[in-house]
């Protein structure tokens, strides 16, 4: 298949053909077609797989073709996403294939001024690329009008239902026009994902592709068992003995990112930054851009900042500390052995983790290498403690918006009242203990009963039902 088949203009071509690309990648023969076609899209596919020019791609070719008088403050084509680093990376994506183009586009989302966003979204643009919480701030003061919408697109949608953005999606959703393109991208296909997938698409046509390397098998992962107390010390020794260049270094929360970097410069010597939600915006890009750039050797971040960072041929992902849910696992090693280049996932195991190590293993239904390591030998005196600062942690509502993801140390779900059982009061900030939400905490409500249960027809529930075992079949071959 070559990208000339695909129904892209000129200029669109001539954007891709400088980027190097020589073919579409499968998810991008199998989409673009359709977008351009006008049908609502359900995808399943993570980052990696090239998806964001496998809608970015059709999207602007439709906005080419078309050319309607625009009243003030409205848009045409709507991008969520979930973190404000894939938004970002969306807009860049957009900026480099749109080139040639003439069209508007901007990003909206939270922890920068909302002023700016207002006054430009006033000057009319073609496409948003927005975090929900941000956009429907402004959508609640009148900012935006969404009635000129053609196209909506979910990207990483379980991600955002992850991040609780459920309510703010639903109230989004009921300011759309009725009549929209629809596409809709998810790596996994929960329950909600399903109900929210069928009050949305219409007739959706499916697109499926696994990972390129997850089933080519090319990140090799390996568990080294250690005391907690000489994780540091470990990880400065992997990095210096291996010479590695360029690891991104996985904590459980915020101050655990901090810590770690602060420590791998002051004894080390290793230069580091860190990302997560509680840095400025300015602060993520920057650590980011000096990490791409080679003049930081290991970004330290948490699981939603590290969300949608896409560096290419990231050789490295360490586990400083396992997550509390098996599926960041999955996301946090998708990091590295991305387009066919062989990666290595290093997880730092304690004591404390031996249960959190089970339910990844069980999850991805495979068995991790462990190798022990003489010098850093656990210490069998240590006995196992709880986690603490893991998910669940936190005020109101188990201090984030959606019990969803809440996971106890043996990796099942529970509630946040469960979960607070395990707790100790720590001596830091509690705000930096807190897992990374990214978000402030919101009281949980009352789960409303699904309205759309019983609505999802036969066909589309088949599709999802396909999607669903695909993607965990995707997730034992991992
Ligand atoms: P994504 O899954 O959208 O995060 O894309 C992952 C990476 O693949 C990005 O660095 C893209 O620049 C790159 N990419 C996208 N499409 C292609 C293609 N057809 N050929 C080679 N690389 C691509």
């Amino acid at each position: 298949m070559k990208f000339t088949e695909l129904g892209l203009g000129e200029s669109l071509l001539k954007a891709v053909k400088e980027q190097g690309y020589t073919e579409p990648t499968p998810i991008q023969a199998q989409a673009i077609p359709v977008v351009i076609e006008g049908r609502d899209v359900l995808a399943a596919a993570q980052t990696g797989t090239g998806k964001t020019a496998g809608f970015t791609l059709p999207l602007l070719e439709r906005l080419s073709e078309t050319n309607p008088h625009m009243k003030k403050k409205q848009i045409r084509v709507l991008v969520l996403t979930p973190t404000r680093e894939l938004a970002a990376q969306v807009a860049d994506s957009i900026a480099t294939y749109g080139k040639y183009m003439s069209y508007k586009s901007m990003v909206i989302f939270g922890g920068v001024g909302i002023n700016p966003q207002f006054a430009a979204i006033k000057k009319g643009v073609d496409i948003v690329i927005a975090t929900p919480g941000r956009l429907l701030d402004i959508a609640s003061q009148d900012g935006i009008d969404f009635s000129a919408v053609e196209t909506l697109v979910l990207d990483e949608a379980d991600r955002m239902l992850d991040m609780g953005f459920i309510h703010d999606i639903k109230k989004l959703m009921a300011m759309m026009p009725k009549k929209k393109q629809t596409l809709l991208f998810s790596a996994t296909f929960s329950r909600e994902i399903k109900t929210l997938a069928s009050g949305l698409l219409k007739d959706p046509v499916l697109v499926e592709v696994a990972r390129e390397n997850s089933t080519a098998g090319k990140i090799s992962q390996v568990v080294y068992p250690v005391d907690k107390s000489r994780k540091r010390e470990l990880l400065a020794q992997l990095i210096k003995a291996n010479d590695w260049k360029q690891v991104l270094v996985f904590t459980r929360t915020k101050h655990g990112a901090n810590k770690v970097c602060k420590q791998l410069e002051e004894y080390s010597g290793i230069k580091a930054a860190a990302i997560h939600g509680n840095k400025s915006q300015g602060a993520r890009t920057k650590a980011l851009a000096d990490f791409k750039a080679g003049n930081v050797q290991v970004l330290v971040a948490t699981d939603i900042a590290a969300r949608g960072i896409d560096i290419d041929q990231l050789p490295h992902v360490v586990n400083f500390e396992l997550p509390n849910v098996p599926e960041d696992y999955v996301h946090r090693i998708g990091r590295t052995g991305r387009a066919g280049m062989a990666g290595e996932a290093v997880s730092l195991v304690c004591i404390d983790e031996h249960e959190l190590l089970r339910a990844i293993e069980k999850f991805t239904k495979s068995s991790i290498k462990k190798v022990d390591l003489e010098a850093f030998k656990p210490d069998p005196s240590i006995g196992a403690e709880p986690i603490q600062n893991g998910r669940g942690g936190g005020k109101r509502g188990g201090g984030q918006r959606n019990g969803n993801r809440n996971a106890n140390a043996n990796g099942s779900r529970s509630n946040s009242r469960n979960n607070s059982r395990n707790k100790k009061p720590s001596k830091n900030k509690p705000e930096n203990n807190k897992p990374d939400n990214d978000k402030t905490p919101v009281e949980k409500k009352k789960k409303p009963r699904n309205p759309h249960a019983e609505k999802i027809g036969s066909n589309l529930q088949a599709k999802l039902d396909k999607l669903d075992k695909k993607s965990n079949n995707n997730n034992r071959r991992k």
